[in-house]
Order: C-alpha cells, then sequence, then structure tokens
C-alpha cells in the first residue's frame, strides 16, 4: 500500500479565504502534504486559471464548496460549479450527474460567536447520490466552543477545544453506513482570515495544514501525471480507501486496517461468508475502539490487534491517545446476504 497526505477544505481569495494559491501552495509544502483539495465557495477559478496541478511534491486538486442557503457540500473532481440556489437533492444530483463526489461539509456546524447562532447544518438528509460526509471538521471542531470572553486560550492553545467528529454526525454516519457505504473525510476548511473585533488570524494555513488530514491508500503509487494522480486520488476517496488523522497530537501515518492478506481493507463492502480476521496497525500504542454498527464491541490499548468479525456489520476503528480523538478510519462493511 502507498498512502499519501492530504488536506482537504481549504479557502483562497477565490473566496472568503484571506491567502492567495501561491501562499497556500507554500504553506503545504512547508507542511509536507502530498495533495492539497481547494473547495472554494461556488468557485473553480483556480482551475481556470490553470493552478490544478503538480507544484513540486504537492499536487493540487481543485474542488468547490457549493454553498446555499440549506447546507455546504464538498464537490469534488466536477467539470462545473455547483449551482447553490437549488435544493438539497438539487446540488447532490447537479454534482453525482458531473460524476463528481460529494461530501457534506459540516453537517450539524454551529457556532455563536457573540449573540447571534451561526448555523451550518445540512438541512436535509431525506437525499441520496452523496459520497459521504466531512465527518470531522476541524473550524467546527474548533469554533463550536468558541466565546468572545476565552478567545485567547481558544486562539493560544486551540489543541485543548478539539474533541473529535461531531456526535450527532457519527451517529448519521453509522446509520448511513448501515444501508450503503459512505465516505468519511477530515476538512480543515481553512481560511486563515481575521477573528474581528479581534487583530489575530486564526490558523495560519501552514499551523491549519499540519492539524488534521485525510491519509489515501493506493495499491500503486503516484505517477507524477496530473491527470492519472488526480484520477487516483479520487478514486481512493470514492472507494473510502482513506482514513482520517489528527496529526497535530501525533503523526498518524501507517495506520491499517484490513484483513491479514490485505484483501478487504477499509472502505470496501462484501458479503459476509463466515466469521474473517481483521488486523489493525496503528503508528503507536493507542487506545483503540471497534465498532460495529455504531456500538463498540471491544477496546485495546495496543498498537497492533488482531479480531474476528463473528457477524456481518459495519466495522470500523476508532484510535484516541490520552482521550484526545486521533484516527478514525473508514469502515469494512461485512454484509448480510
Ligand atoms: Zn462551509
Ligand atoms: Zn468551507
Amino acid at each position: 500500500m502507498f498512502e499519501y497526505c492530504g488536506a482537504i477544505h481549504v479557502h483562497s481569495t477565490y473566496s472568503d479565504g484571506s491567502g492567495s494559491v501561491p501562499v497556500i501552495l507554500n504553506a503545504a509544502h512547508q507542511s509536507q502534504l502530498d495533495f492539497l483539495i481547494l473547495t472554494d465557495h461556488n468557485s473553480l477559478r483556480a482551475r481556470a486559471e490553470g493552478w490544478e496541478g503538480w507544484h513540486g511534491k504537492t499536487l493540487l486538486i481543485v474542488g468547490d464548496e457549493v454553498s446555499g442557503r440549506h447546507g455546504h457540500c464538498l464537490a469534488i473532481g466536477t467539470q462545473q460549479r455547483g449551482n447553490h440556489r437549488q435544493d438539497h437533492q438539487g446540488i447532490l444530483q447537479d454534482i453525482h450527474r458531473q460524476e463528481g463526489l460529494s461530501f457534506i461539509a459540516h453537517p450539524h456546524g454551529k457556532y455563536r460567536p457573540l449573540f447571534k447562532e451561526h448555523n451550518h447544518s445540512w438541512g436535509n438528509w431525506a437525499v441520496d447520490h452523496f459520497t459521504g460526509l466531512e465527518l470531522w471538521s476541524y473550524m467546527f471542531d474548533w469554533v463550536t466552543d468558541f466565546r468572545y470572553y476565552r478567545f485567547w486560550n481558544h486562539y493560544r492553545h486551540p489543541n485543548r477545544y478539539i474533541t473529535g467528529p461531531h456526535p450527532q454526525t457519527l451517529q448519521k454516519w453509522d446509520l448511513i453506513c448501515q444501508q450503503r457505504p459512505c465516505v468519511a473525510i477530515g476538512g480543515v476548511d481553512a481560511h486563515a482570515r481575521k477573528y474581528h473585533p479581534t487583530p489575530f488570524v486564526v490558523f495560519p494555513y501552514e499551523s491549519a495544514f499540519r492539524t488534521l488530514h485525510t491519509r489515501i491508500l493506493l495499491q500503486k503509487p503516484l505517477t507524477g501525471s496530473k491527470q492519472e494522480d488526480i484520477r487516483a486520488i479520487l478514486q481512493a476517496l470514492k472507494q473510502g480507501h482513506c482514513y482520517i488523522s489528527y496529526d497535530d497530537l501525533a503523526q498518524g501515518a501507517g495506520v491499517r486496517f484490513q484483513t491479514p492478506d490485505g484483501q478487504i481493507t477499509m472502505g470496501d463492502e462484501t458479503p459476509f461468508q463466515s466469521p474473517i480476521e481483521i488486523n489493525i496497525q496503528l503508528p503507536q500504542k493507542a487506545d483503540l475502539k471497534i465498532i460495529c454498527n455504531g456500538q463498540t464491541i471491544a477496546q485495546h490499548q495496543e498498537q497492533n490487534h488482531t479480531f474476528q468479525a463473528k457477524k456481518p456489520g459495519v466495522y470500523r476503528v476508532e484510535a484516541q491517545i490520552q482521550n484526545s480523538p486521533w484516527v478514525y478510519t473508514n469502515p469494512i462493511y461485512l454484509r448480510a446476504q
């Protein structure tokens, strides 16, 4: 397996981010990202202006965040930007028709900096045709408990306020996965903007890019060809051959969740025939939870662990270090026949 580390969900000056694409690319190089997915609000201008492709060791992929009144959806791999004035289903169908990937952004994202609540939650779950969810939004995780009276603490020690995916999003994800595969990704939602009225920039790109990563797993290495490599990364995301790691806590490269022969790995869906062995590998010892159909079925403090999946179900793994959220894998779907 070849693993590549990416930051997904980034805004530039093409929408409401503070940095131009070169500034963002420079930060991506400093943070040693293999790929970065830019998702400006309702804009694919970065692609039209020729930025998509390899820049040194970082591949820039341009998608957009279709941002309407009823919620936001990341569209990746579409040819035309989405029409954000449609309803939920219209937005998703539009992306689906263009054979793009759709990830519902910050599905339960709300915050209240002063008096008025800003609600950016997805408003309609009676929809289909979405690839997955932004399971863990770094920005919304941080901002959910934000209050101006504790701005300085929040600003100086962002890690103290990071709690992991929103519980409702996790619950929704587990439910959807029991019906059909639903891919989880992590999003940074980096804007690097000033938090008015303070003079401070919240999450400069470079520090944001060191936090929450989506790591994809490929059978073959990337080639250096822009078209081929974008296709390979999008395919891995579509199949859920990816996991989320919060690398500000501990370096998360090298997580594996698969059968010992590697034939079935995270994201794969297969009929359950008989009990199978599944192996978990982490880059270091951590508190790992094995979850089946949304229920924790085992907990261990280990770096490597093998268990038997004895019945059909949607199996996934979460890992924590000292009660802080660290790793979320996509599930292995063992379906009843
Ligand atoms: Zn958004
Ligand atoms: Zn955004």
